[in-house]
């Protein structure tokens, strides 16, 4: 493990989303969301982990904007934005929800404070149920209902989600907290009339290689080349197809790529009663008194 390079894309990672935080993006298309969080990262020296996330109210996770995106954020809108700094492979994955209508900071007081919760106890030696129960503890003692199979993850290089679940709710099967691995904790709220679940929507916009696998095609096998190249096992997203190919070009290899098993395609998570959703995030490394946050700024 490269300490060193996480805190350093913890740092970066960090200070973008304490931006974000700030930024009033009502008006703003996603697409000018992305490509301006995308490129805050890139100046400070850090690769994209993977495209940000901007899930709009009831969808949890998993939507990036689409190339030009029109979409635009209104002030009635709960917006996760969710993003990945990486250097060398080593990621940081953090993210805030932002809101503009007063009624729904509730949900944003209960991700942050669940989240806060959590790391105040984590040290090496604790269970991840006891993390799960206490995220589900203090969303639904607030009235608020945890999504329950959405969770955090252990972190390695060049991989997002590498085996281990932080979990958002008491559960069975457990694993200590140890000093050698990062991990991302992400309480998902929603509202007490949710259903606490996700399930996956239509759209798939996000997408990672899955095989290196030759395909007898020589287009597609130059995009794989330069998806291994770029991203390596990280996601990606259409937009970042564009400087090599042109749009309708890149939308029809992708999806041979798709058919062919060699790319995965993730579908949005959309909350199961239609519920806003909001989302905390933060990048940590256990030690023996707690956790080094290397997203807090
Ligand atoms: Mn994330
Ligand atoms: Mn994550």
């Amino acid at each position: 493990m490269t300490f060193e390079d996480y805190i350093k894309a913890g740092k970066i990672a960090g200070e973008v989303r304490e931006n974000v935080r700030k930024t009033d993006w009502v008006g703003k298309t996603v697409y000018e969301i992305c490509e301006y969080v995308e490129s805050e990262i890139r100046k400070r020296g850090a690769k994209c982990a993977f495209p940000v996330n901007t899930s709009i109210n009831e969808v949890a996770a998993h939507y990036t904007a689409e190339p030009n995106d029109s979409k635009i954020i209104t002030n009635d809108d709960l917006v996760k934005i969710d993003l990945g700094a990486q250097i060398n492979g080593y990621i940081a994955d953090t993210a805030v929800t932002v809101c503009y209508n007063p009624e729904f900071d509730s949900l944003v007081h209960g991700a942050e404070s669940a989240l806060s919760n959590a790391m105040s106890m984590m040290k090496v030696g604790v269970k991840s149920s006891d993390i799960g129960r206490t995220i589900e503890k203090t969303i639904k003692d607030l009235g608020l209902l945890p999504i329950a199979n959405l969770s955090g993850h252990s972190l390695e290089q060049y991989t997002i989600h590498a085996g281990k679940s932080v979990p958002n709710i008491w559960s069975i099967g457990s694993f200590t907290f140890q000093n050698e691995q990062a991990f991302a904790c992400e309480p998902f709220v929603t509202t007490g009339e949710g259903l606490g679940f996700v399930h996956e929507g239509k759209i798939k916009n996000i997408f990672a290689l899955a095989s290196r696998k030759r395909t007898k095609d020589k287009k597609a096998d130059e995009m794989l080349d330069y998806i291994w190249t770029n991203f390596n096992l990280l996601p990606f997203a259409l937009r970042w197809l564009l400087n090599k190919w042109e749009e309708k070009e890149a939308r029809n290899i992708l999806e041979i790529l798709i058919k062919k098993k060699a790319i995965h395609a993730y579908p949005v998570l959309v909350e199961g009663n239609g519920q806003r959703v909001a989302q905390a995030e933060h990048t940590f490394i256990p030690n023996e008194n707690g956790a080094t946050i290397t997203t807090n700024p």
